[in-house]
């Protein structure tokens, strides 16, 4: 079967499916297939599973790494949190991150310590709305990028000082060509809450990403094969395929790359601890890094006499690189249309998660977004109808 052929070999009972990718969204599709029966086999390119979630050992240090960047779960999808409890105990853990801007330290999201901070004032929540009301700038629209989103929140100098440096540095890109709701990601308090995240369910788990997913696919109907990339030429073998990399890799590129946003990390270790907080943001557009994570704070439970830290740049993924971030800027939305135009017109193939849905979702949205993919499948296989390439909104 080429990437785009008809036909997948779908009959009522127990199929061969074949699982592109051994990350969240892989493990639990993988996971609810196996559970309605069916045979599942897994592959990824990269020695462990969990993808960019993974999490190891720092051999210097004992501390528990995540490799590829600060994940923390968070959710108000009670379903999802029960769901991930059954394969890890999820210890609570509340999410705090400060950012350094001109040599200051200030709490992140913006709340009312930040506003005083910055104003030099010492206002009450009441006054800090009204400064922050006056401050801000009216459209006769609704914004339509995330520097007229930040304007229209939170006026120019929040925004200047939180916003744009720290933006340009991760996104590679002027503001103005970014939408509106990358802003909306974060919250604007009036209170003293620095919590980085407004969800019920906050939590890590005891024995890191990798020992969750590792729980998820050990299924006796599960087999997982590590260091090894799933092809259209391996799809053959199954009779459907589950496609969580990149959605324009699955085409082989053919109609040009989608930009992706990936991380360099540089690692530094010491005695005791590094800064206050699991995550330090920079965000002066002059510091190249755009944040230090310190894993220690992550796991309060173990004890560690020494730290070790993460510098994280970020830049444009080449064709080598691991591709992090979907990039969708205006000018791009074309490419991205055209394939999932090839996407939609596929069968034998169902894409699923951030990279093949090209969509910059958490971890508790991914989860639910694959435990919906399953459901769906097993539903169809169930039905005799054809398994669709999408099952929620591309
Ligand atoms: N952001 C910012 N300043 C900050 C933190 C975040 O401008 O100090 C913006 C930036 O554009 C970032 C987005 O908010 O990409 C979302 O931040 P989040 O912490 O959710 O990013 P992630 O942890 O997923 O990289």
């Amino acid at each position: 079967m080429s990437a785009t052929s008809t036909g997948p070999r779908q009959h009522a009972g127990r199929l061969q499916i074949g699982v592109a990718g051994a990350g969240f969204s892989g493990a639990v599709v993988a996971r609810q297939l196996a559970e309605a029966g069916h045979r599942v086999s897994v592959f990824d390119p990269l020695p462990h599973v969990a993808g960019h979630c993974h999490t190891e050992r720092d051999a210097e240090t004992g501390v528990m790494v995540h490799r590829y960047g600060p994940h923390i779960f968070h959710t108000a999808d009670v379903r999802v949190w029960e769901y991930v409890r059954r394969f890890a105990d999820m210890v609570p853990y509340r999410h705090t991150v400060r950012t350094t801007v001109a040599g200051r330290v200030y709490p992140m999201p913006v709340n009312l310590t930040t506003i005083n901070l910055l104003f030099g004032t010492e206002l009450d929540p009441a006054g800090a709305r009204a400064l922050v009301e006056a401050q801000r700038e009216s459209f006769t629209r609704p914004p339509v990028n995330f520097e007229e989103q930040a304007l229209a929140t939170v006026g120019r100098r929040l925004y200047e000082a939180f916003f744009r440096g720290y933006t340009a540095k991760q996104w590679g890109a002027d503001p103005v060509d970014l939408p509106p709701s990358l802003f909306s990601r974060l919250p604007v308090r009036f209170t003293a809450d620095d919590s980085y995240f407004d969800h019920p369910y906050q939590a890590i788990p005891r024995g890191g990403y990798t020992a969750l997913v590792t729980a998820l696919l050990d299924h006796p109907a599960v087999d997982v094969h590590l260091g090894h990339a799933y092809t259209p030429t391996l799809a053959e073998q199954f009779d459907h395929s589950i496609w969580t990399g990149p959605i324009d890799a699955w085409f082989g590129h053919s109609l040009g790359r989608l930009r992706y946003r990936t991380l360099d990390f540089e690692a530094e270790r010491g005695e005791g601890v590094h800064q206050m907080c699991a995550v330090m943001n920079f965000g002066d557009r002059s510091v190249a890094h755009t944040r230090i994570t310190e894993f220690k704070h992550f796991a309060a439970w173990e004890q560690h006499e020494r730290s070790v830290w993460y510098r994280e740049y970020s830049r444009e993924a080449g064709p080598d690189d691991a591709p992090y971030y979907p990039v969708r800027l205006a000018g791009d939305e074309h490419l991205l249309d055209a394939y999932l135009e090839l996407a939609r017109a596929s069968s034998g193939v169902t894409f699923v998660g951030r990279l093949a849905t090209y969509k910059y979702i958490d971890m508790d949205v991914a989860i639910g977004a694959a435990l919906q993919a399953a459901a769906t499948i097993v539903t169809a296989i169930d039905t005799g109808r054809p398994i669709p390439p999408f099952t929620g909104t591309p």
